[in-house]
């Protein structure tokens, strides 16, 4: 029998002992200790199986005006992954369609746009059902101006567009201040004028309170339609810094401007902050997500500086707007860390959607490396799906960018194992929140929350 010091003595030693194995087992290195490319094929097999929930597309046929609340300014700047010559459209159109040629000159794309015109005449919601079943995305959000009849509801969520409340005056000024501005601005005065008809309105209420109930008003009817998110593209128009000004000098600027006169950039300025804090009040009560584009944008005057999603901070840090959930959609991209930081708050979400295929996988698999390590539960898939031109449509890029997403995070995770940061179980876990269940809980989907409760 050992003296009872000694014996505490030893129990210590081999306790340390022990725990100096499973550290050197835990301690991840800053180089791959496993087979990167054999960790990748396993996982991407298993991650090819999980069904994506997307969190922001424009699924539509090309000549569908609903498609955006805006419309891409004539020859724009183009990133050289989704100019026409991309021949990863081209493998797009032959994975989905068994497209018969090698590129997209005239009489050979013609053969694809036949294909999607008679889809389109079919009036019928099983096509974009089937694109989205080739591709195993189960829901996806449609930002729109209004839903299709071709989009079955089930499969395709609306997210509408808010900016127009933003804009009730005389908009000259905002016309006139460049060539992309012009073409955006009578596109929003087009969707205001709808939510008046829509909410029975012949003219712009007769004070603030009268304008505020059709704001409010609008977007609860929106949500009985189907709606599960607003969504803003303000970053094209404004600064994302919104200020938050007394409701009196709101309605001072309303009662000036509502018959007529074209409003000062400060006056204009501070009713649109005013305005947008009734938006996001409004989507707190009603439980809708709201959406703002917070990345670089297209347009050859897009401002980076007013942009900038970390111009949010005031409104995404402030206590009175932490029942709403936000959704920093595009990564911020190109401010992709501080994005991945701006939800460290719980409310705060992101998606790698439109920057997914601006960048190829080689260098998004570096930014989902970078936001899986940091906060995985608030990441989201999203594909941005659009259509470029009657050839290659939404159908494509949203091929493109669940190529790009499904590849990209299977490499990021394949590192992230072979380092010794966890084992593949739960890098598979992490992939599936990323592409499918921290999207599904945010929006409350039925079937996600039976399988969970
Ligand atoms: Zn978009």
């Amino acid at each position: 029998m050992m003296p009872r010091k000694k014996c505490i003595r030893m129990a210590v030693l081999s306790f340390a002992a022990l725990f100096a194995s499973t550290a050197a087992h835990a301690q991840a290195e800053p180089f791959p200790l496993g087979d990167v490319q054999k960790i990748y094929e396993r996982l991407l097999q298993q991650i090819d199986r999980i069904p994506i929930y997307d969190n922001h597309s424009h699924a539509t046929f090309p000549d569908d005006s609903d498609m955006d609340a805006q419309a891409a300014p004539p020859d724009e700047s183009s990133v050289i992954r989704l100019r026409d010559d991309n021949p990863e459209f081209v493998a797009a159109a032959k994975a989905l369609f068994n497209y018969p040629y090698d590129d997209f000159k005239p009489e050979h794309a013609k053969w694809l746009i036949d294909k999607k015109k008679a889809a389109e005449a079919s009036g019928s919601t099983a096509y974009w059902d089937s694109i989205l079943d080739k591709l195993n995305i189960e829901t996806c959000l449609a930002n729109r101006v209004a839903l299709a009849p071709y989009l079955n509801p089930k499969r395709f969520h609306w997210v509408f567009f808010v900016d127009s409340f933003l804009f009730p005056f005389d908009n000259r000024d905002q016309t006139g201040k460049n060539p992309d501005m012009g073409v955006y601005i009578p596109l929003q005065e087009k969707v205001l004028h709808r939510y008046m008809k829509q909410e029975q309105l012949s003219g712009l209420p007769s004070d603030l309170a009268g304008y505020e109930n059709f704001v409010r008003q609008t977007v609860a009817d929106n949500k009985n339609r189907g709606g599960v998110a607003m969504k803003f593209e303000a970053a094209y128009f404004r600064s994302l810094y919104f200020g938050d000004p007394p409701r009196a000098a709101a309605e001072a600027i309303y009662a000036k401007f509502r018959n007529g006169g074209v409003p000062s950039e400060e006056e204009y300025r501070r009713f649109q902050d005013y305005v947008f804090r009734v938006l996001i009040d409004q989507a707190g009560k009603l439980n809708l997500s709201v959406h703002f584009h917070s990345a670089v944008g297209i347009g050859d005057y897009f401002s980076l500086n007013n942009g900038n999603p970390l111009n949010l901070e005031n409104v995404l840090r402030d206590p009175r707007y932490k029942n709403v959930k936000f959704v920093l959609i595009h990564g911020g991209y190109p401010h992709t860390l501080e994005m991945i930081w701006m939800t460290a708050a719980k409310n705060v979400y992101t998606d790698s959607s439109l920057m997914g295929y601006y960048v190829y996988p080689s260098e998004l698999k570096n930014i989902l490396k970078q936001w899986i390590s940091l906060y995985p539960e608030r990441m989201m898939f999203g594909s941005d799906a659009f259509p470029f031109n009657d050839a290659v449509g939404a159908e494509e890029t949203f091929w493109l960018a669940a190529r790009s997403a499904r590849t990209a995070i299977a490499r990021a995770l394949a590192e992230l194992v072979a380092e010794g940061a966890f084992t593949e179980a739960r890098a598979l876990e992490l992939a599936r929140m990323y592409l499918h269940d921290n999207a599904a809980k945010l929006y409350g989907d039925a079937k996600w929350a039976a399988q969970h409760n």
